[in-house]
């Protein structure tokens, strides 16, 4: 099959095949496209040389303005801004405690979360030496539990928005009001949760203490970058724990051009028209179902709402009357192809998604037709 991305490049010239995404900003596939303009800009940017402080400040002042938070600072990745969120409510902004992390004796260092917001990026919390403290059974919480799991060591509760994470928590709010009462700060990570664009602002307002962004997903920043939005004294905190400060933070390096290709794509992010993006990514999914609608035995359809797909997909779903062959070797036969196409797992064993972001025409062609031929054949 031809394909322009298999043009000659300096991935080939290394041995390395480019990929088809169709799974979204999966980390893992390459994270997302950076758009042309941020690449000028960080282009531009590596030839000046900048104190980082400065840099650091200023950034943190864009990414406050954008998120509606008192301030920001540029992490390295969201699962960066995490490890800084933990060091910051544990050891504040005091050197004799942020110069003996991860060892956190003498320090407030349990953070409370619920056990349906365990994830695979909670280590990044622990990783400072701090521990979690679970509420509820996984299934259900309520707030009496949270009420009694505070303890004079209690430096955080942390909470998770995220597409496919059980929504049964107690409200975000409510959270925020129980733990405020008490002074401890609620940190959070919305990683994946954008857009809605006015996902960036809505915790921080909901009382927030501490939101992280992933900068490399939806907003198509460097991959490497994450946005971290809070109030003054715990954004300082995660500032003076963070890189190029010789503390914790320090091997979480974030380069002068990839803070401004993070400001720089994040600007244009913001301004971009959604409800247009929205109706250009539902075309797109139009296009796959009404190609696949007649494939015998399976149900597809274009999904959009405001938890799991948060731009429209398209999901294919494998019916009862389904007698090929398993999702799981359907995907594998698409990842083994040429070019290699990797569909959006989400968890459900019946489910082949096709997430439209990171993919232009002729690639949603490519992904259309590979996935009518690996479901026909038998
Ligand atoms: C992707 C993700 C992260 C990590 O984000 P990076 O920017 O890749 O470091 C953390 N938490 C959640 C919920 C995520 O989805």
């Amino acid at each position: 099959m031809t394909w322009s991305g298999e043009s000659p490049d300096f991935y080939r010239s290394i041995g390395v095949n480019s990929i088809i995404s169709a799974s979204g900003s999966t980390t893992a596939y390459g994270g997302s496209k950076l758009r042309p303009e941020v690449m000028d800009a960080m282009n531009r940017a590596s030839n000046a040389m900048v104190n980082m402080d400065e840099l650091n400040r200023a950034a943190g002042r864009v990414l406050a303005d954008i998120t509606g938070a008192e301030a920001g600072f540029v992490c390295s990745g969201a699962a960066g801004g995490l490890v800084l969120q933990a060091a910051a409510v544990v050891a504040g902004s005091d050197p004799a405690k942020m110069a003996r992390l991860p060892n956190t004796d003498g320090m407030k260092n349990e953070i409370i979360i619920h056990k349906s917001h365990r994830f695979p990026y909670d280590q990044c919390y622990l990783s400072v030496g701090a521990k979690f403290v679970e509420i509820g059974d996984g299934r259900r919480c309520q707030p009496w539990q949270l009420e009694a799991a505070f303890t004079d060591n209690t430096a955080a509760v942390a909470y998770l928005f995220s597409p496919f994470v059980s929504r049964r928590a107690i409200p975000f709010p409510q959270v925020c009001e129980i733990a405020h009462a008490r002074g401890v700060p609620v940190i959070v990570d919305a990683a994946s949760f954008i857009p809605p664009r006015s996902n960036l602002r809505r915790f921080t307002a909901e009382g927030a203490d501490m939101v992280v962004y992933s900068g490399g997903k939806a907003v198509r920043g460097p991959q490497g970058t994450g946005i971290l939005a809070g109030r003054a004294d715990l954004i300082e905190a995660a500032f003076a724990n963070g890189s190029p400060h010789q503390f914790f933070g320090r091997g979480m390096k974030v380069a002068k051009e990839e803070i401004i290709g993070l400001v720089s794509a994040l600007q244009i992010f913001v301004e971009e028209d959604e409800d247009a993006e929205n109706e250009r990514y539902r075309q797109m999914c139009q296009q796959a179902v009404d190609a696949l609608i007649e494939v015998p035995g399976i149900e597809v359809s274009v999904e959009h709402d405001e938890y799991n797909f948060l731009i429209p997909h398209a999901v294919a779903r494998l019916s009862r009357e389904w007698n090929g062959r398993s999702r799981d070797e359907i995907w594998n036969s698409l990842a083994e192809g040429d070019p290699a196409i990797y569909m959006h797992n989400i968890g459900d064993p019946d489910a082949l998604v096709l997430d439209p972001f990171n993919l232009n025409d002729e690639e949603l062609g490519i992904v259309i037709q590979r996935l009518n031929e690996e479901l026909l054949k038998q």
